[in-house]
């Protein structure tokens, strides 16, 4: 196979759905024709990888290595790369492939590739066969369509949470074109949450943020949100009923659904974006029916969008608020986020990988 000529690198993976993270150390294809090579240097720590890692989706093949929201530098291309070149900053995502045929890839959107997008970990490699592995490690192997530019003003390590975080919650946002005179809420303030309230308030929306945790409101309001609600205020609940017009839900977890939709008014939209692996009741059809509801879901976004999203935060200098950490505090990190403790996005100085 491939992988025996492969490229070395370090990672950090589990060995199965109970296991903290440890050093493996593995390979990466080969740099084909079209294929970029980068030396990783930050990547976030997203919900999704420990839902992903502890098999609570479905059962994983292991080892695995978790992480999509990849920033680094070029460090070779193939022969017939066009967008990149040796020394780009540049970022991957949740996906490295697609078909690039379907009706959802030609428009741009192969997060939802009709035969199945190819997850940058936990996916298979369309040119080996072999498991894909994710961005805690210190190098990756991407087709450069599947790569982008990030843009120089950005600092690279808070721009690494755009690349998953930052992008789910622009799709959302730019499709139910929330901006000037529109009303959003952001349930949740963690790594989605805290740049959901960022974008939107960029866009130039009205910003309502939701939060169970009290200390988190001084944050929501300088993260942009204009009004916060903190856990069960019950009057604070009754008078946001019937306001906003886009509520952006990113909690992890089972919680209330129907209450939220009841603080849509009329033709509002909530947006699932929390993918909890645990059931929750399917809202009242009264609270959907009496104002023309919408109760809607989004998945990551595409790369044309993604490119988008880090040219506008270019633009307005918006990344990610996030704690820095080593290879050896990434079980410690991931704990700490079970438990809503993160302020907003952890990232991996990926050179501390693989350093003993
Ligand atoms: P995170 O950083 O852990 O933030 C989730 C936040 O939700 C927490 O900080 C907490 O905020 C709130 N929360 C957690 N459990 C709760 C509960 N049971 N009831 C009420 N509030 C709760 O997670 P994340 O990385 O932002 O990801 C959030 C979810 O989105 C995960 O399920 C992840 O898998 C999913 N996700 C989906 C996509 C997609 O494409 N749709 C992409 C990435 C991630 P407060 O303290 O403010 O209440
Ligand atoms: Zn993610
Ligand atoms: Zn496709």
């Amino acid at each position: 196979m491939p992988a025996a000529a492969g490229i070395p690198v370090a990672g950090l993976a589990v060995r199965d759905a109970a296991s903290p993270l440890a050093p493996w150390a593995f390979q990466r294809r080969t740099v084909g024709p079209r294929d970029v090579q980068i030396a990783i240097h930050h990547c976030g720590v997203c919900h999704s990888d420990l839902h992903t890692a502890r098999g609570e989706w479905g059962a994983m093949r292991y080892p695995l290595v978790p992480g999509h929201e990849i920033v680094g530098r070029v460090v070779a291309v193939g022969r017939d790369v066009t967008r990149h070149a040796i020394g780009d900053a540049v970022g991957v995502g949740c996906i490295v492939d697609s078909c690039r045929d379907c009706d959802a890839c030609r428009r741009g959107l192969e997060n939802y590739c009709e035969r199945g997008s190819t997850g940058t970990y936990a996916g298979i490699e369309q040119q080996t066969g072999l498991p894909t592995q994710g961005g805690y490690s210190t190098g990756i192997v991407v087709d450069e369509a599947f790569v982008v530019k990030v843009p120089a003003s950005l600092d690279l390590a808070a721009a690494a949470p755009l690349l998953c975080a930052g992008v789910t919650t622009w799709s959302p946002l730019r499709h139910w074109e929330a901006g000037p005179g529109t009303r959003v809420g952001v349930v949740g303030l963690g790594g989605l949450g805290h740049m959901a309230i960022r974008l939107a308030a960029a866009l130039g929306a009205e910003v309502t943020a939701f939060t169970t945790s009290p200390a988190k409101a001084d944050d929501a309001r300088r993260l942009g949100a204009q009004s916060v609600v903190v856990a069960d205020d019950a009057p604070a609940w009754r008078s946001r009923r019937n306001s906003l017009d886009l509520i952006l839900d990113t909690v992890s977890g089972p919680h209330d659904v129907d209450r939220l939709l009841r603080t849509l008014r009329l033709d509002g939209a909530m947006v699932m974006l929390g993918l909890s692996p645990d059931p929750m009741p399917f809202p009242g059809t009264f609270t959907l029916a009496s104002r023309r509801r919408t109760l809607a879901g989004s998945m990551i976004g595409g790369i044309p969008e993604t490119q988008a999203m880090l040219d506008f935060c270019g633009t307005h200098g918006l990344g990610a608020e996030i704690e820095r950490i080593t290879a050896h505090d990434v079980n410690i990190a991931w704990q700490r986020m079970v438990r809503g403790d993160v302020r907003y996005r952890f990232v991996i100085d990926c050179e501390t990988i693989g350093m003993g």
